[in-house]
């Protein structure tokens, strides 16, 4: 199972990126061929979900890694009326529907309640993407989602009670059920932020101690996985909350930049089984049966969910930029969906089609978001102040941090025209505040570097530290009408051939350079300035 997911989806996502479609897509499709629904190989449908449950736990563990307390207080006006509001509105519009279908109004309820709340990976996807995980928009969107998850613990306690012969509703038990999951979750939080909070940064510096790169990693994911198998456990607290906390708490510690360095990569590979497993709940024939409440199941995620949360953070006082961005990220649904509605189908109070209908709405709004996500990015960028008409040979410099931010004030002390590109929005507002001309968004994007003129600028500098990013910018540099020379920051002898490769003129190894100026600095040392030393060979 493992061993054809992976294989799977690989090919499918790389065709589809090639396709110019996400490789989310990709993925599905790959789940949807190893599915029961269509014929071929068969994948173990019990193992695929748990696959994709620990993809939920390691990413909402790297949420929680970025993620601290002080910011998620911080948003927490905004995220906690907004989310409230807008799962009402949406769980009233898949209600209402289910309604006129003829649907009880229990199956109407837990329909429109799977509606409201979003997908965690899909989000997560998308921010990363953007790279707005660290931006005001981005920790909105996530408290958001850390609300919406809240209230799925609740919804999936209060779930049961709706069946005829549940234990909560004969006893007329509902509040006190309801009683003690919140007592519960609570218990939860206070252990986490008592105990948790002292213990599971300690243990992380102890094993850091140790110097096993191994025993760290391993430390990492044991405090990922048993918090949230914990929470889960003995708490009665979904998995993925678990582990932000988990997350969140290591965070405060010195070595949870470390931590999550090294979790990244099992992240992503589990996020891909996330995918997978979701292509293979879903049968293709629902779309041709029933189009029309596809369609509608459709609207009400990706318009009237987006309508409802725009209007709220419109009317919470934030610009048009955070509230496009909240809705964009929202407009899909994901794995709490589908936990939900499966409840509701193992009580007999949701039919097949019901729960087939939120799936193909779900895959259908998963492949609709990124396009979506971008549009609202690109809308969303051009909304920045306008950069001022650049100048004829001006300097291109790409990345505004260490390097392109100390080259920028040679740049400008000695009155040569440039213009920054970053991606950071903190960093591109820093740039005009120090009076230059930057301009927001991925260099690699077609659109963004063309609005930096590159065909007239004298000059090229990729200040930014990713090699394969800064190569397709090279390459995109070289490819235009007039070639420009370009100049590249590298950090290893690979990078520096690669850059080379995709047409840079000059690539500087950073770790080179950093030898050369200690040595000169060590030359100039009165003790040693008799016998010259030889100089550090320089970088090709
Ligand atoms: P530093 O490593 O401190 O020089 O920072 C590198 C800077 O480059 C950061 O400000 C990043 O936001 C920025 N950066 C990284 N990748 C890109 C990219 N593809 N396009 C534009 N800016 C980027």
């Amino acid at each position: 199972m493992l061993c054809i997911g992976f294989v799977l989806a690989f090919v499918f996502g790389l065709l589809a990126q090639r396709l110019r479609f996400s490789p989310i897509v990709g993925y599905l499709i790959a789940g949807v061929l190893v599915g029961p629904n269509t014929p071929g190989f068969i994948g173990d449908a019990t193992l695929a979900p748990q696959l994709a449950e620990i993809g939920v736990i390691l990413l909402m563990f790297g949420v929680g890694l970025h993620f601290s307390l002080r910011d998620l207080m911080s948003v927490r006006r905004i995220a906690v009326p907004g989310a409230i509001v807008q799962m009402f509105v949406a769980t009233a519009m898949g209600w209402f529907l289910g309604t006129r279908l003829g649907w009880s109004h229990a199956e109407s309820l837990i329909f429109g309640l799977s509606l409201s709340v979003a997908s965690t990976v899909v989000l997560l996807r998308a921010l990363e993407s953007a790279r707005l995980l660290d931006s005001e928009r981005g920790r909105i969107a996530i408290g958001w989602l850390i609300v919406e998850d809240l209230a799925m613990v609740l919804a999936l306690v209060l779930v049961p009670a709706l069946a005829p012969n549940a234990e909560g509703a004969r006893d007329g038990g509902i509040g006190l059920a309801l009683l003690i999951t919140v007592l519960k979750v609570g218990g939860f939080v206070a252990l986490m932020l008592i105990v948790g909070r002292r213990v599971l940064p300690w243990l992380l510096e102890r094993v850091a101690g140790t110097g096993s790169r191994e025993l760290f990693t391993l430390c990492v994911l044991a405090c990922a996985m048993g918090v949230a198998f914990g929470a889960a456990e003995l708490f009665g607290v979904s998995f993925a909350l678990g582990a932000f906390f988990a997350g969140m708490l290591l965070n405060e510690s010195p070595f949870g930049h470390k931590a999550a360095e090294d979790s990244l990569p099992l992240r992503d590979a589990f996020a891909v089984l996330f995918f997978v497993s979701v292509g293979m709940l879903f049968d293709p024939w629902i779309l041709i049966e029933q189009p029309l409440e596809v369609i509608e199941t459709l609207a009400i995620i990706l318009v009237g969910k987006s309508v409802a949360a725009w209007a709220v953070v419109r009317l919470l006082g934030k610009d048009n930029r955070i509230a496009l961005t909240i809705a964009a990220s929202l407009a899909q649904i994901g794995e709490f969906s589908f936990i939900l509605v499966g409840l509701g189908a193992s009580l007999g109070l949701v039919s097949e089609q019901t729960r087939d209908l939120v799936l193909a709405g779900a895959i259908l709004s998963i492949l609709l978001n990124p396009p979506l996500f971008a549009l609202m990015a690109r809308r969303t960028r051009v909304a920045d102040t306008p950069v001022a008409p650049v100048a004829k040979g001006h300097v291109l410099v790409v990345g505004y941090g260490r390097v392109g931010g100390k080259l920028a004030v040679v740049l400008s002390r000695a009155g040569i025209p440039f213009v920054v590109i970053d991606t950071d929005d903190a960093r591109v507002e820093a740039a005009r505040a120090a009076g230059y001309k930057a301009i927001h968004g991925n260099a690699a994007d077609e659109a963004v570097l063309a609005e930096a003129n590159p065909s007239v600028a004298s000059l090229a500098v990729l200040t930014i530290p990713d090699a394969l990013e800064a190569g397709h910018v090279a390459q995109r540099l070289k490819q235009g009408a007039v070639s420009i020379p370009v100049l590249a920051r590298a950090h290893s002898d690979e990078a520096v051939q690669h850059l080379l490769r995709r047409g840079a003129d000059a690539a500087l190894l950073a770790e080179h350079a950093l030898a050369h100026s200690l040595s000169e600095m060590i030359a100039a040392m009165p003790e040693y300035r008799s016998g010259p030393l030889p100089s550090v060979a320089r970088a090709p």
